[in-house]
């Protein structure tokens, strides 16, 4: 039991597509005075003990003592600081998971925190608050900003929970975000995760069929998006080298049959969909406008798309190296898979506008100190 335990269930988990896509999801793994959490900038998949970072409990508990304020940006970076100080001497140069807090509070020995496209066919689905009560003896939790905020939030649920049946939730789920499950053995944990995808899987009614269809001419493939890849150079000012990835398969081509056929992946069902394919995927109504619907996409959200679908063609990924075209487009395809789920729980509920934004935000805040960081 421990940080053994801890690195072999995060691998499990984190090389199970079913569960993580891309480099989301963390894991911890608690005793009565230190919690082992992911660090942020590690990947679950192929995580050692050296990947998390042990934390005084007793300095975290602190934070809901005191009192921050009201301004969220305020707010978030002085609860930062103290969630730093809370770091065990030693382990100064990693960064806890921003959920570190949300690990800390839940009364079990293993927190496993992923992002399962199942799951996510509630969190993101119109119905999906009445159906997680109706099947699941969980906590639901609205919509929320990440971060203190999102704690606060569970912790109060939390309490609520215990005050009203007089033991402690082991399933959290998230609304547009994903699930939390904690116990005291791996085997527990295996064993809950496993049913709730078991039973969301029974009432699935529809499934996409992602089988690649490359029928299409390659040539006009490799001009589009080569034609993409010019355009996200130059909004890239500094000269990247862009790569991209091209989609096309019967579920993606039912999707891409005009703009109302599109709306179900129109926008960001959870944080992962904005960090890693961005928060609005471009629709082109005709290859040849790709240039002035490209200038309007950056005008309108002030930001140059990272998936661009076509008409009748299929789906590009841009990013600033083949890895991040690829994460670009995995998130794309669970977007897809997502609109075709949700379809079973009363239709997609995407993040709000204000949800949207602050993860942009986030983002490029993240970017910047990431950046400053390696300078
Ligand atoms: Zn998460």
């Amino acid at each position: 039991m421990g940080l053994q335990e801890l690195t072999a269930v995060s691998r499990f988990y984190g090389s199970s597509d079913e569960y993580v896509i891309a480099g989301g999801g963390n894991t911890s793994f608690k005793d009565r005075e230190y919690l082992y959490i992911k660090a942020s900038g590690t990947s679950l998949a192929t995580i050692d003990e050296s990947g998390f970072v042990k934390m005084d409990r007793s300095k975290l508990a602190l934070i809901w003592k005191k009192n921050y304020s009201p301004k969220s940006e305020e707010r978030e970076t002085a609860v930062l600081a103290d969630m730093m100080a809370a770091r065990c001497s030693g382990e100064e140069r990693k960064r806890p998971s921003v959920e570190v807090q949300l690990h800390d509070i839940l009364p079990f020995a293993y927190v496993v925190h992923t992002h399962p496209t199942l799951v996510n066919s509630l969190t993101c689905s119109q119905r999906g608050e009445g159906t997680v009560r109706e099947l699941f003896d969980a906590i639901w939790i609205p919509s929320i900003n990440p971060g203190y905020t999102l704690s606060l939030a569970v912790k109060k649920a939390l309490d609520l929970y215990r005050a009203e049946k007089n033991r402690d939730a082991r399933i959290i789920l998230l609304q547009n975000h994903g699930a939390f499950v904690a116990a005291d053995t791996i085997d527990e944990i295996k064993a809950v995760y496993g049913q709730i995808l078991n039973v969301i899987d029974e009432r699935i009614k529809r499934r996409p069929d992602l089988t690649r269809d490359d029928t299409e001419a390659p040539a006009q493939v490799r001009d589009l998006g080569r034609a993409l890849c010019k355009l996200a150079d130059t909004a890239a000012s500094g000269g990247t080298d862009c790569c991209f990835e091209f989609s096309r398969n019967p579920e993606i081509l039912r999707l891409v049959q005009d703009k109302a056929a599109f709306y179900p992946v129109s926008s960001a069902y959870t944080p992962d969909h904005i960090v890693y394919a961005g928060s609005d995927p471009l629709f082109v109504e005709d290859a040849l406008l790709i240039e002035g619907a490209w200038q309007a996409h950056i005008d309108k959200t002030g930001r140059p798309p990272r998936i661009v679908a076509v008409k009748g063609l299929g789906v590009f990924s841009l990013g600033a190296s083949e890895k991040t075209a690829h994460d670009a487009m995995e998130l794309f395809l669970d977007s897809v898979k997502l609109a075709v789920y949700t379809e079973s729980f009363g239709g997609p509920c995407f993040m709000e506008r204000d949800k949207i934004d602050f993860i942009n935000n986030w983002e490029a805040e993240h970017y910047r100190s990431k950046i400053a960081a390696e300078k």
